[in-house]
């Protein structure tokens, strides 16, 4: 095991439990190799146990902050164990079967994003950590959970950034193993409503399951109303507005096989009887950029508008003018949307605070010439947890808003 001592100074984050450590703050290592730290103060005080790689973009994870752990595979064992544990109670809800298992640092597990589809495991891959200890997580999740299959996806945008390869791992029975031919999509239920997500495609691993309650949020003001539902991608939210009594519903994204399969999931539906008959009929799709779609929107057309765009600030770095989109899209919204109107509106963006989306919403407000009274104040499920001491770990905040 590497020990690492860090710099006096540079070492508050990692008592009080941030999980990442920059070289910055690396006083003295003991040799530069990747693998388990004991990770030190100057002078000897125990911090945390961690993983270091000199080539990941965060050079040292912090994985236990409780000196009795032993910093070895059966760390990575225990830590998936225990992740597991804590979302005991979705695995008896009788109507969602996809939830998170494992929520990346969250969860003390860095880059490691693994959920639940009813029997399958999908993980998304985005650190070096993840990559090397794959077969460890893989197994263990098999014991605990003995799923059909488990596949394992790299993050595209992690693979340069980390230098890891772009590519798809199966594991049956735990141990690794060579796929060949086509799988069926993974078919499940979440909050009665059913879904299917493609094997080895589509975005995340397939589905958002972050936006769970919030789709039943929106549901209690559906009841006949005109809806649009601007990046709608596989139709999370139009379903939910369908089946909350919506008379219509117009669905907007930019990728058209997402559009397709939404059209797909209605007839599910249908078919379960899970939503009203001849939804079909009530829904439209339309494959454009929804920035612009948005623009061209009548006056008072809809009375409720949901917004749920993709990641606008990718870093720190692009705030500000992710600030703008942001800020511009919701503008736009509360200009257009019939008196009295619900606009569901969401952000995605880690970098983007709670507080700094607030702000944006109220200079949108403020340019649209309208008073906006916030009725639900939305975040992610909690099978995404939020850290105190890793605020990084609240990337999706919301606000169900009516425009007066
Ligand atoms: N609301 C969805 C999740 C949305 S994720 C749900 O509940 O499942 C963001 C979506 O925005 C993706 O489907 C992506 O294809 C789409 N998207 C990205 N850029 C876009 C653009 N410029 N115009 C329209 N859609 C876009």
């Amino acid at each position: 095991m590497l020990t690492i001592r860090l710099k006096d100074g540079k070492d508050k984050a990692a008592r009080r439990h941030h999980p990442w450590v920059f070289s910055g703050a690396i006083d003295s290592i003991s040799e530069d190799e990747k693998g388990f730290a004991e990770v030190l103060s100057t002078d000897d005080y125990f911090i945390a146990y961690g993983w270091y790689d000199a080539k990941s973009h965060i050079p040292l994870h912090l994985l236990s902050w409780n000196r009795n752990d032993k910093a070895d595979e059966s760390l990575i064992r225990k830590l998936t164990r225990e992740s597991i544990a804590r979302r005991k109670a979705f695995f008896s809800l009788p109507d969602t079967t996809a939830f998170r298992l494992i929520h990346g640092d969250a969860d003390n597990l860095p880059g490691v994003a693994a959920d639940a589809y009813g029997k399958e495991i999908r993980i998304i891959v985005s650190s070096r950590f993840a990559d090397d200890n794959l077969h460890i997580i893989a197994e263990e999740m098999n014991s605990c959970l003995h799923p059909s299959i488990i596949e394992a996806v790299t993050d595209k945008q992690f693979s340069s950034l980390e230098g890891i390869s772009e590519r798809i791992r199966h594991f049956r029975d735990g141990k690794e193993a060579k796929e060949e031919g086509t799988r069926e999509n993974a078919r499940f239920i979440e909050s009665g409503i059913w879904h299917e997500a493609a094997p080895g495609k589509g975005q995340k691993s397939g589905f958002y399951c972050d936006q769970r309650d919030n789709r039943n949020a929106i549901e209690r003001y559906a009841e006949g109303k005109t809806v649009l539902d601007l990046f709608s991608y596989t139709g999370g939210f139009t379903l939910h507005a369908l089946r909350g009594g919506a008379l219509s519903v117009d669905s907007v994204d930019s990728s058209e096989s997402a559009l397709r399969h939404l059209l797909f999931q209605i007839h599910l539906n249908e078919d379960k009887g899970t939503i009203p008959q001849r939804s079909r009929e009530r829904v439209t799709i339309t494959d454009t950029n929804a920035f612009e779609y948005i623009r061209g929107v009548e006056d008072g057309k809809y009375d409720m508008m949901i917004l749920d765009p993709p990641k606008l600030a990718k870093t720190k770095g692009n705030l500000e003018n992710a600030m703008k989109a942001y800020k511009d899209l919701n503008r736009i919204a509360m200009m257009k949307i019939k008196k009295g109107g619900i606009i569901a509106t969401f952000s995605c963006s880690g970098a983007l605070t709670r507080e700094d989306f607030r702000k944006v919403l109220e200079w949108a407000a403020a340019d649209a010439h309208k008073d906006v009274e916030i009725l639900h104040t939305l975040s992610q499920g909690e099978d995404h947890p939020v850290r105190l001491a890793f605020p990084e770990s609240e990337y999706l905040k919301g606000y169900i808003l009516r425009v007066l």
